[in-house]
């Protein structure tokens, strides 16, 4: 016998958790001394409360090591058979610049990073945003874009409820064009019967049906690939004082007439094919235009200029009033996360082109189509759409699904409609072999050379692109791929992302996003399948969907898991359309209230008002907990109409509170089904299971919890897990891959599996985490939001504590008191952290005037402490203000942040030149927000929200 170690103890040494997980053990067992535990598993006895604690190991396989977890997801891509996508139907192949690809998609500085609600340290982002909106402003013809929605279809849902919002003249049905992309109908349909909307579904060239009608959608160019002229359309609905929704293929518009042009109100559609790679059907940046007159009715984000205080041009949100946290149920929408790293990296598509590459690769996708429709129409196939741009739908009587298969062995997928009629799209990734491959499929032989001589466009004259677009500068300025590198580098220099430092965000859990982690989501085999490819072509993506579904639903304790849902807003709806479902199919038709405590997130009330419920406020108690007496009252007050409690646990509070069990119990007792809203099961992972302590319904938020990043404000994934009883009211999708989930309420999302090319991010995570690993993350989690709060406990009281006087993952600080004492507010606070290399942790969320802080387990000491004496040094300057050494105006907390400028120049402040910029001393490493204090109110009086002019910039 040796005593050197086994293999297998060799192989289990360097495990992932310890990468994933900041702390080193000799650090937790500090963190652990300083609150007076002797070890994790005591510090969780204390903190969870018993009775919902779980007592079994996760059921989860083993962790693997992180190159073990790399080689088993290749084996899954490998397993997906992407082939050249001629599929269409809203999502084609197009090529992501790698300059972009690397530079963007897969780099940390630009997929780290939160959400700007911090402009001044978001200005790179929030500059390629603008971008974005000035693409789609320009290339719609409408003057106000956002960024972003979630895809083509929630976009065209959105908009039918933005027409009725900004048109209250308008009453009856909502017309949908019949060539409208089939996902996008069953979306808007799914969403239209749950808020009572009629949606009537026609043939357009016949013009608009009889009768009264709130709005129409028109697709432009049709599925069919067929480009209907809309004006009439357009013009008839005006007349009957409709609004006129456009759903545009933003590569078709650079060389078609821009539909605001035309009449348009609205055009909404995706910015997939500028770049961003299929994904088996996301995530892509949805995008919405609206007229003048309607920006305040518009959903999403919406990036503006305004000044900082220094008298400069900068960008921030505009409208943030009107988000969900103040609308509430009167929100415009529940959407929260978008989409906005596909929506920078179709942004970076337009300004790496240029209006003329654009127009070029257009020019090229329309004369492939041409060219391949005369060859096919001389070779003897019907070619059913005189006009196209892209697409064409042939007509080979009894043949169709032979074609698909000729193709399909030559390594391209076509899109078989039925029997006799196939589609096919040329993209930007066409070339002379994929139409030779096309015409042998059909059987058909050409003389390619020769007819693109004969051949003319096919695009309808009337229609041709006058209005200019994309003139701004920027979309000619960086076209050599140095000048594209220094643009990007120098847009994601001005951020401040996790790979820079902590960003404490309560509620968001900006956790690790490892490496291994990502590197998956570029695989050609997770990246270019088309979401509508044949099932037997996707079975790598098939496997690690169940599997992750499995995975969720161990984890939650639920029985059923459905991946579709695009962002938690949208795992929210579609959790409350079960409960509508369940409820209708009992035939309690009157089940419509939902209580929402007063401290829910405000998806949470936007999103039952979309689930056509009422609302329904249960007060809080004095300890942050749900007032279990209002909650009662209630109750009786509501019982024939209860639908549905949404709570949040543990709560926004942060805390874990004893009477979730009872609250769940009182409910039921009512026969109303209870909604645990997931977005903290950091805090729960491995300990407690929302579908065991009275969950009948959750949603997760995989780019809170499992590590999908945030990528400045999106994408995410909101699965949605379920009980059995509720399992039948799932999301379906027509053209699912698995045939017993196409029939069912609906699609929540375009495509059938929402955001597949995302779920490898979280497939990795819990593979190389294993049971114990997550288990320990949760514990590491609550050890490091404890910590927070012993040592800020002293310097700023710590609002709500739970069970055993702990928090959970995250912990509120209060700075009310010193904000009455001294005048200094929670956003000097939070500017002032930028000064000291810091993002702010969540501002004035769940309640006002507060900081909520999550550190997250990935966070190791030395960044939380730095973290902590940044605080506590904030507040010794804070207490300067109340002793009345500066006044609040002329305090470096209200100067925060500092630029470099303030290193040069007149110093005529009452504080000194260096405590201002260097607050820790002189720090090379130091970052530098490039803008000072930005007015919001500025920017919100008056509204600019597309690229403002250089000569704004001039110093
Ligand atoms: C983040 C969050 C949501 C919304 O999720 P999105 O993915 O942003 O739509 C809902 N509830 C809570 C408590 C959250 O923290």
């Amino acid at each position: 016998m040796s005593d050197h170690p086994t293999l297998a103890e060799l192989d289990a040494a360097l495990p992932f958790v310890d990468r994933h997980i900041g702390p080193r053990p000799d650090d937790v067992t500090t963190m652990l001394a300083a609150l007076g535990f002797d070890s994790l598993d005591a510090l969780m006895a204390a903190a969870v409360p018993g009775g919902i604690r779980t007592d079994a190991e996760l059921a989860l396989p083993a962790a693997v090591t992180e190159a073990s977890a790399a080689a088993e997801l290749r084996a899954l891509a490998a397993r997906n058979r992407p082939a050249e996508s001629m599929i269409g139907l809203g999502y084609h192949a197009t090529i992501t610049p790698p300059v972009v690809r690397r530079n963007v998609l897969e780099d940390p500085s630009w997929y780290t990073a939160y959400t700007p609600y911090q402009p001044e340290i978001s200005q790179g982002r929030l500059e390629a945003l603008l971008n974005f909106q000035t693409v789609v402003g320009d290339l719609t013809g409408l003057p106000t874009a956002n960024a972003s929605l979630l895809d083509e279809g929630t976009a065209a849902a959105e908009a039918m409820t933005l027409v009725r919002r900004g048109n209250r003249k308008a009453e009856g049905p909502f017309v949908v064009d019949a060539d409208a992309l089939p996902q996008t109908i069953d979306v808007v349909r799914t969403r239209a019967e749950a808020m009572g909307i009629e949606v009537v579904v026609t043939d357009l060239v016949d013009g608009l049906p009889e009768g009264p009608l709130s709005g129409v959608l028109v697709q432009y160019p049709g599925a069919s690939g067929r480009v209907l002229d809309p004006r009439a359309v357009i013009e008839a609905a005006h007349q009957r004082n409709a609004l006129a929704v456009v759903a545009a293929d933003l590569l078709a518009l650079t060389v078609l007439e821009a539909p605001g042009a035309l009449g348009a109100d609205v055009v909404v559609g995706s910015s997939q094919r500028f770049g961003v790679p299929l994904f088996y059907g996301g995530p892509h940046a949805g995008y919405m235009a609206v007229a003048a007159g309607l920006e305040r009715h518009l959903p999403g984000r919406l990036v503006g200029v305004s000044v900082d205080a220094e008298g400069r041009p900068a960008y921030r949100l505009a409208l943030q009033t009107r988000e969900q946290h103040i609308r509430r149920d009167k929100a415009t929408s529940n959407i929260c996360t978008a989409q906005v790293l596909l929506a920078v990296v179709a942004s970076m598509y337009a300004v790496h082109h240029g209006p003329e590459g654009l127009r070029a690769i257009a020019t090229r996708t329309h004369r492939y189509a041409a060219v391949l429709a005369r060859a096919l129409a001389d070779g003897g196939v019907e070619v059913t759409n005189e006009t196209f741009f892209d697409t064409l739908t042939l007509t080979v009587p009894g043949r169709a699904a032979e074609v698909v298969a000729a193709a399909r062995e030559r390594d391209l997928h076509l899109r078989l409609v039925d029997a006799d009629t196939v589609r096919v799209s040329t993209s930007e990734v066409t070339t002379r072999t994929t139409l030779e491959k096309v015409l042998a499929a059909f059987g058909v032989e050409a003389d390619l050379d020769a007819l693109d001589q004969a051949t003319g466009d096919a695009l309808p004259d009337a229609l041709r692109r006058e209005t200019p677009y994309l003139t701004h500068e920027v979309f000619s300025s960086h076209h050599s791929e140095t000048a594209m590198l220094r643009y990007l580098r120098r847009l994601s220099a001005r951020d401040y992302a996790l790979d820079r430092g902590m960003i404490p965000l309560g509620s968001c859990t900006m956790k690790l996003n490892a490496t291994t982690e990502m590197e998956p989501v570029s695989l050609p085999g997770f990246a270019d399948l088309h979401p509508f490819a044949p099932a037997e072509d996707a079975e790598g993506y098939r496997e690690l969907v169940d599997q992750l579904e499995g995975w969720l639903a161990e984890v939650t304790g639920y029985d059923r898991v459905s991946i579709q849902p695009n962002a938690g807003s949208q795992g929210e709806l579609a959790g409350l359309l079960a409960i509508r479902g369940y409820h209708l199919a009992n035939g309690d038709t009157g089940r419509t209230v939902c209580l929402i405590p007063s401290s829910a997130h405000g998806t949470n009330a936007a999103s039952a008002v979309m689930a056509g419920m009422k609302v329904v406020v249960v007060k809080a108690a004095a300890d942050g907990a749900v007032d279990l007496d209002d909650l009662r009252a209630q109750c009786e007050a509501h019982a024939d109409e209860l639908a549905a409690i949404m709570v949040t646990y543990p709560s926004t509070h942060g805390a874990y509170e004893d009477t979730i069990s009872e609250l769940c119990r009182i409910v039921h007792d009512h026969g109303g089904q209870v909604y645990v809203d997931g977005a903290n099961l950091n805090a729960l992972l491995g300990f407690a299971k929302p579908g065991e302590f009275g969950g009948d319904v959750s949603h997760l938020n995989l780019h809170k919890t499992f590590c999908i990043p945030h990528g400045g404000g999106g994408p995410g994934v909101g699965p949605v897990a379920v009980r059995a009883h509720l399992a039948p009211y799932l999301p379906s999708h027509a053209l699912h891959p698995e045939v017993d989930k196409r029939e069912g309420i609906g699609p929540i999302s375009a495509a059938p599996y929402g955001s597949a090319g995302i779920l490898p991010i979280s497939w990795a995570y819990v593979r190389m985490m294993g049971p114990a690993g997550l288990t320990r993350a949760t514990a590491v989690a609550v050890l490091s939001a404890n910590y927070v709060a012993k040592r800020l406990g002293e310097h700023y009281p710590v609002l709500y504590r739970g069970h055993g006087g702990l928090v959970a993952h995250e912990c509120i600080l209060d700075v009310r008191g010193l904000t009455t004492a001294t005048g200094v507010t929670v956003d000097d606070v939070a500017k002032r952290l930028v000064d000291y290399g810091f993002h702010a942790p969540t501002m004035s969320f769940p309640v006002a005037g507060t900081l909520m802080v999550e550190p997250t387990e990935s966070e190791d000491l030395a960044e939380i402490d730095r973290f902590c004496d940044a605080m506590i040094a904030i507040k010794a300057e804070i207490d300067r203000v109340g002793a009345g050494e500066w006044s609040p105006e002329e305090s470096p907390l209200r100067r925060a942040p500092h630029t470099s400028r303030a290193l040069v120049g007149e110093w005529d402040r009452p504080y000194e030149r260096e405590l201002g910029v260097f607050p820790t001393g002189i720090d090379p490493d130091k970052y530098w927000p490039p803008v000072a204090r930005i007015d919001q109110a500025y920017g919100d009086r008056n509204l600019v929200c597309a690229c403002p002019p250089p000569e704004a910039f001039a110093e």
